[in-house]
């Protein structure tokens, strides 16, 4: 693992509060998530992704339990493994939520671009699987043009909000799949802001959007263009793990 160097990832007990009101965290949910199917089919998938890995019914990843299965436990030790390839500074984090395995990120940067909290200094805790998610298509936003990430929010115990209605469904920012995000910066310094730049037709904006929506990295991401209620000043961008087909790392 790493040496503790500073971060704007490290934990972040009572980050949640200070998020992004406007997203998913108006509700809040039960203990625990709704199980019964059906009831929110498919409430995210506005972007027509086809992924192999979508989500159940209730929102959750494919294989996801609670507490997690021998299988999780297996899949996340592989990410654990993964991040170590990749030479990623993290580090493990207490669990919250359904956090199945909780990381922080020691220097903020995954895949070439640095990731820095709007509000607050953090640090900031997530799933393997999304650091793992970000690693992967960093090069792309790399090659965009995007040199950071400005994000609201990762965690937080928080329902589902879409259109401008609190589902009744867990959101993946309680498991720490998910993250909002706010504005991205380019190579040249300019700072190109959902709320004010998306309806412009900012190209940066554009660019990330629609590789992130053909990344199979990502479940899916919302924006100003699919959520133009709750998702009007951030784009909402939630990895896209399976927990269903998990091999035992030999
Ligand atoms: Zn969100």
């Amino acid at each position: 693992m790493v040496s503790a160097v500073m971060s704007c990832f490290r934990i972040a007990v009572g980050f949640v509060a200070a998020v992004l009101a406007a997203s998913e965290a108006s509700a809040k949910p039960k203990p625990q998530p709704a199980t019964s199917a059906g009831r929110s089919a498919r409430p995210l998938h506005a972007t027509g992704k086809t992924g192999s890995a979508r989500a159940s019914s209730n929102n959750m990843p494919r294989g996801f339990t609670w507490p997690p299965s021998q299988a999780m436990a297996d899949a996340e030790a592989t990410c654990e493994h993964d991040l170590d390839a990749a030479s990623i500074t993290w580090k493990p984090a207490p669990r919250e939520g359904h956090i199945a395995d909780a990381v922080t990120i020691e220097d903020g940067t995954l895949g070439g671009i640095a990731y820095a909290p709007v509000y607050g200094k953090g640090p900031y805790k997530l799933d393997c699987q999304l650091a793992l998610a970000l690693h992967a298509i960093g090069p792309q936003l790399y090659a965009a043009g995007v040199r950071e990430v400005h994000f609201g929010s990762i965690y937080r115990w928080s329902n589902v909000r879409v259109g401008g209605k609190t589902k009744n469904v867990l959101s993946r920012h309680a498991l720490g799949l998910a993250m909002d995000v706010v504005s991205f910066v380019d190579d040249q310094g300019r700072e190109a802001n959902v709320a004010k730049d998306y309806r412009k037709g900012d190209p940066l904006l554009l660019d990330v959007e629609q590789l992130i929506d053909a990344s199979s990295s990502f479940r899916l991401v919302l924006t100003p263009k699919n959520d133009p209620i709750s998702h009007k000043d951030h784009f909402h961008i939630e990895a896209n793990p399976s927990y269903a087909t998990a091999v035992p790392r030999s």
